[in-house]
């Protein structure tokens, strides 16, 4: 048994599915001193950070930025453009379906909940078929999470439009890009969204504490007969104020810093380059899984995330006591369990700032931990996410060479 010790050496390994390791690039850049926000200096900051950030949710319409974490920017969505007792469309995908579900109660919506049982995305027909019943086009938002975060489940947006108006309905489509926004493809204005929800500290690789709503025309205008109250999440001040590069209060100025960089990175490396990387890293990782002989939480593979695997533990393995031993000896994080499942299952968050070997690394120390824990799995899952990581790096490069 080591020695109780105060320092552990080496660089710790953030598996969770956010917040994702900060590169040290955007650290850099945040650790400059403070700003007149009223000063030009910032309305030039302010301006590159509204349009650079448009770019990533791929729409011409204005991005609202706040000083919030992730739950704020829901909050704004639904108050920005919801009345009260509206009825709204939400799917319990997992956890954040949930409380996104009990945030519209408590804002005094009237939610119609589509239960799951937690290992599934979105279907888009479960969709059409809710709103086809809605005779009177009575639901005013259709509320989806593009990546449930807490099972590892990616939902087709563009699909579940097409279901919208398949049906004939004029509900909003609201969507939570939280946990997939710059790790995977999603396009604000073709896939007809009214209202994109994103969080920083994910994808974008900025600590947490602050969000974006992506607007559309219509959530515009519905925001002109939304009676909800709102105050700090109303759009109109913002949005009068972002014109001219300022904020109706003091916004956090070291994390556009950060978010400037942000983009120029993930322009840098190509969108497209980004999305390749993350999906090349979730194969590899349900590889690994697949190797262990273990199970991944979201049954289908067409949900699988590209962000995020949820590993079911074996009856009679706890999950959280598996991460507790993992952080212990190996220094490594694994998102948590919730709800009907707590303690069944943990999640290896593969996004953001993250390449082949420091995925390698966190499946390898992942098999020494399930070894320790004494889980029965199979050995080779590391292996197996090698194999997989050098075939998918020789294909191009071999092309080339022919
Ligand atoms: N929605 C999703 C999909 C999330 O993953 C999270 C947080 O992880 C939230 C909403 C809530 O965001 P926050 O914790 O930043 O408030």
């Amino acid at each position: 048994m080591a020695q109780n010790s105060s320092r552990v050496a080496g660089r710790h390994f953030l598996q969770i599915p956010g917040p994702s390791p900060v590169p040290d690039r955007i650290l850099r850049a945040m650790d400059t001193p403070i700003i007149d926000h009223r000063g030009p200096e910032f309305a030039r900051l302010a301006k590159r950070c509204l349009d650079g950030v448009k770019t990533i949710f791929k729409t011409a319409n204005p991005v609202i930025i706040y000083t919030a974490t992730g739950t704020g920017a829901w909050e704004a969505a639904l108050v920005n453009t919801l009345s009260p007792g509206d009825r709204v469309l939400m799917v319990e995908t997992g956890q954040f379906g949930t409380l996104w579900k009990k945030m519209a109660e408590k804002l005094g919506l009237k939610p119609e909940f589509i239960t799951t049982d937690w290992r599934t995305g979105v279907d888009p027909a479960v969709i059409e078929k809710a709103l086809r019943e809605d005779k009177n086009k009575e639901i005013k938002a259709v509320c989806v999470l593009h990546n449930e975060t807490s099972t590892g489940a990616l939902s087709p947006i563009a699909d579940i439009r097409k279901a919208i108006d398949a049906a004939g309905h004029p509900a909003l489509f609201l969507v939570d890009t939280i946990s997939s926004l710059a790790s995977t493809d999603y396009r604000h204005d073709e896939w007809g969204v009214d209202v994109t929800v994103g969080g920083a500290q994910k994808g974008l690789m900025l600590p947490p504490g602050m969000s974006f709503n992506a607007v559309s025309d219509r959530a515009l205008a519905a925001n002109k007969t939304s009676t909800l109250p709102k105050s700090f999440f109303a759009w109109d001040d913002m949005l009068n104020m972002n014109k001219v590069g300022f904020f109706p209060y003091t916004p956090a100025t070291q994390m556009l810093w950060g978010l400037e960089q942000s983009v120029q990175m993930l322009h840098e490396e190509g969108l497209d380059n980004v999305f390749a990387r993350h999906d090349r890293l979730a194969e590899a990782t349900r590889r690994a899984v697949r190797a262990w002989g273990l199970e991944i939480m979201v049954r289908d593979p067409k949900y699988h995330s590209p962000t995020i695997t949820a590993v079911m533990m074996p009856e009679g393995h706890d999950g959280d006591a598996f991460r507790s031993l993992a952080l212990e000896t190996f220094n490594i994080s694994y998102g948590a369990s919730f709800g009907p499942y707590a303690g069944k299952y943990f999640r290896i968050g593969h996004l953001g700032d993250i390449n082949d070997g420091t995925l390698i690394g966190a499946l390898a120390n992942t098999e020494m931990a399930l070894s320790l824990a004494g889980v029965p799995h199979k050995k080779g899952g590391v292996q197996a996410a090698m194999d997989y990581l050098v075939s998918v790096h020789a294909g191009p490069k071999r092309q080339a060479a022919e």
